[in-house]
């Protein structure tokens, strides 16, 4: 048993630290205010080869596994963490799914233009009335001819205002069975968007509405039958947002311990107060701890040995451990940890966000129970 990144990885992620360094430090704060998603800043990141890590290269990407997506994220994180964002979403997230079910025309016209940072692709899955119990899901797609023609509506999608590309769930028919997906451009026909919003964390968000939107069938990523296929890979998901989560809690718990070495109240430097150190000490911990379980989900899922106990577990650890280092941050920078002077508030604001986002802590403590009990314990009410 090895604790510590290989010698490739540990040279990548100096690498990509550099870079970042070089390029994402100046910036940072006003960057992390911007609601928009910046194309110019994902071409940057595109060319230093950090979009599609661990998509094969006969399709663009830079044949990577899953561990250098981490230490990329993480090294990103910890210089810039709006950045990281945008590497997690070249590599993880609706970019994931349709790099993996694309047919090879699919990938043709839309795959290139993601990894060089031009364009990007919103999911569309959350619904009013399917939030967490996602397969309660009402999006229908009705198959007319070489035609799809879509109708419902989608929440909380991020981005969504500077999607080029939706990959959209729906029901091609009823049960869990019946869910596949579709890839619905902006300006097609019948897709409209709600009132602007956005997240705590600032991002934008709109409602989608889609009202006899017809598709050319080619556009099917995946028929009736497709999540099932798709929830098997959703545990390999989970670790990007779990790298992302972390090392932004991380890069906020920095700032803090840098700031209580050197700010003096009662004539002394507060990191002198046992008060903190206790808890610089704890969070210590669950950082460490959650950085050990991620590495054991990706290191396993990189062998070929993805769980979803594993990564549930991490996700768990990861998205509880970010969020306490971004809370103690705050509290130990006072006025100036809750202010936008300080990057700490941003951090505290985005990790709330993933206990949330891409399975809520409680779905995830729902998972790992059922490992912990074998046995399913049924969420629906019986009808
Ligand atoms: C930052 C952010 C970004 C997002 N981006 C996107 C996006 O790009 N595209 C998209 O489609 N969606 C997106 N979402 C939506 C996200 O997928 C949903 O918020 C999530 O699935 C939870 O659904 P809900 O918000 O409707 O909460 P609900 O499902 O209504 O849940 C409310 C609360 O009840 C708890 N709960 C629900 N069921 C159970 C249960 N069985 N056991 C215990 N507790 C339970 C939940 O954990 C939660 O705490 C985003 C959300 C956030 C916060």
């Amino acid at each position: 048993m090895d604790f510590e990144l290989g010698a490739e990885q540990k040279a990548f992620g100096d690498s990509v630290r550099r870079f970042a360094q070089d390029k994402l430090a100046e910036g940072a704060l006003a960057r992390a205010h911007d609601p928009a998603y910046s194309f110019e800043l994902a071409r940057l990141i595109a060319d230093q080869g950090l979009l599609g890590i661990v998509m094969p290269e006969a399709d663009g990407g830079q044949g990577g596994d899953l561990m250098d997506a981490v230490v990329a994220i993480q090294a990103v994180a910890e210089v810039c963490p709006k950045s990281a964002d945008v590497v997690q979403a070249g590599n993880f997230g609706p970019i994931r799914t349709f790099a993996e079910y694309a047919s090879d025309e699919q990938k043709a016209r839309y795959l290139g233009g993601f990894l060089r940072g031009e364009t990007f692709i919103g999911l569309g899955m959350t619904e009013p009335e399917a939030g967490s119990a996602v397969t309660d899901l009402a999006t229908t797609a009705r198959v007319e001819g070489d035609e799809v023609v879509v109708d419902g509506t989608k929440v909380f999608s991020t981005h969504s205002g500077d999607a080029t590309l939706f990959l959209v769930y729906v029901r091609f028919g009823p049960g869990t069975g019946g869910i596949g997906s579709v890839l619905i451009e902006r300006g097609t026909p019948g897709l409209s968007f709600g009132r602007p919003s956005a997240f705590m964390s600032g991002e934008a968000w709109t409602q989608l509405y889609f009202e006899n939107c017809r598709i050319p069938a080619s556009n099917v990523l995946l028929g009736a039958g497709g999540f099932k296929k798709q929830i098997a890979g959703f545990n390999v998901e989970r670790i990007g947002n779990s790298s992302r989560a972390l090392a932004v809690g991380r890069h906020a718990y920095e700032i803090a311990r840098k700031h209580v070495l050197g700010r003096r109240q009662f004539g002394r430097p507060l990191a002198e107060f046992q008060g903190l150190q206790w808890r610089f000490a704890d969070v210590a911990v669950k950082l460490d701890s959650a950085q050990l379980l991620l590495y054991r989900a990706a290191a396993n899922a990189d062998r070929g040995l993805p769980s979803a106990y594993e990564t549930s577990v991490a996700k768990l650890a990861c998205n509880q451990a970010g969020f306490e280092a971004a809370d103690l941050a705050v509290q130990a920078m006072g006025a100036m940890g809750y202010s936008q002077e300080s990057l700490v508030e941003y951090c505290f604001r985005r990790t709330r966000g993933w206990m949330i986002a891409g399975g809520s802590t409680e779905i995830l403590k729902n998972r790992v129970a059922e490992e912990v009990f074998g046995r399913k314990f049924e969420q629906r009410a019986k009808s």
